[in-house]
């Protein structure tokens, strides 16, 4: 076994790669029918203003319920959908139902700054032909002002074809939505990204928060991240903020936004709308979470 494991082609019928080599097939079969047959949906992660702890957004996220393969998250079948093509149908209805949502919840719940919505955006949809018509498409059908809907992209999707991303972008900023940067920091060249790209929301990757249950110097790198995103005037929203400590501390870094499960996990869009009655209604802010036991 172990002489077989030093040539090249044992890695051709390694079990496990085999394994998901199928699991990719079946997946990227069975997606084909999923959106028709009503088994995506997405749910709804609170985006919470750090110094109120009030909710000033969500991100939407998708979710597969398959009737026999059971529940099968995005970091599953995400990259099959964009490998295969299906994200494309399936992103035109991701904006389509984001935004209706979002209308729904501003008419009943409306402010100043009207709630945000943010919907994730693959390499495979910038690049393509038909992001810009979609997102133009759900802007008009849920009649939402633009710069409510927030399109999340990462720095991998902006590498894929800069060319082709920069003019997509163009397009985009001239139907007035707002662009963030995903996952900062775990790419590539983050920082000339920023200048070559008109970004205006940075979000922090999760990875950097949980840095500052850590030692003084991953602390440094978070308070660098907040200081340039306020340097260049975005907004910052650190991702997957767990505990008290985290969200003290970015608190103090003049972070402007947080997600995580310290607030909210994504909820289903009834649980959403609960706690969207429940803060109109004068609820302090979102319920404490249990400690731990
Ligand atoms: P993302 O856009 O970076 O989304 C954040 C992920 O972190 C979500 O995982 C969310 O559930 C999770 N999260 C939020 N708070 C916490 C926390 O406090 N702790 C931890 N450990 N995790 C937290 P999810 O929903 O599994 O989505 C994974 C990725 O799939 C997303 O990463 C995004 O890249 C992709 N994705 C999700 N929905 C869509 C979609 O509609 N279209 C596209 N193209 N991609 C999507
Ligand atoms: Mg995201
Ligand atoms: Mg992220
Ligand atoms: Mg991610």
């Amino acid at each position: 076994r172990a002489k077989a494991a030093g040539r090249a082609q044992w890695v051709v019928f390694d079990p496990g790669m085999r394994a998901a080599a199928l699991e990719r097939i079946e997946l990227e079969r069975e997606l084909g029918g999923a959106l028709a047959a009503g088994q995506l949906r997405l749910v709804y992660q609170p985006v919470v203003d750090l110094q109120t702890e009030q909710v000033v957004g969500f991100e939407a996220l998708l979710r597969w319920q398959h009737p026999t393969l059971g529940a099968i998250g995005p970091d599953r079948f995400v990259p099959v959908a964009e490998d295969s093509g299906h994200i494309v149908p399936i992103g035109r209805w991701v904006l389509a139902e984001a935004t209706a949502t979002a209308a729904r919840w501003q008419r009943a719940h409306p402010r100043a700054t009207p709630l945000s919505m943010a919907v994730n955006v693959s390499a495979r949809q910038l690049a393509g032909g038909t992001l810009v018509e979609h997102v133009a498409e759900a802007l008009a059908s849920s009649g939402i002002a633009p710069s409510s809907l927030v399109l999340e992209v990462t720095e991998t999707a902006l590498v894929t074809d800069p060319d082709a991303v920069a003019e997509r972008l163009t397009e985009l900023r001239a139907l007035g939505t707002r662009l963030a940067l995903d996952d900062f920091g775990t790419g590539y060249s983050s920082l000339s990204y920023l200048r070559q790209f008109d970004v205006d929301v940075l979000k922090i990757d999760r990875s950097f928060v949980d840095l500052l249950d850590g030692s003084a110097d991953d602390a440094a790198i978070v308070h660098g991240l907040v200081q340039l995103g306020r340097t260049l005037r975005l907004e910052v929203v650190a991702e997957g903020v767990e505990t008290e400590a985290q969200r003290d501390r970015l608190r103090a870094e003049r972070c402007d936004l947080a997600q995580g499960w310290l607030f909210a996990k994504p909820l289903e869009a009834d649980e959403a709308e609960l706690l969207l009655l429940a803060q109109a209604s004068g609820a302090p802010a979102l319920p404490r979470p249990r400690p731990a036991t």
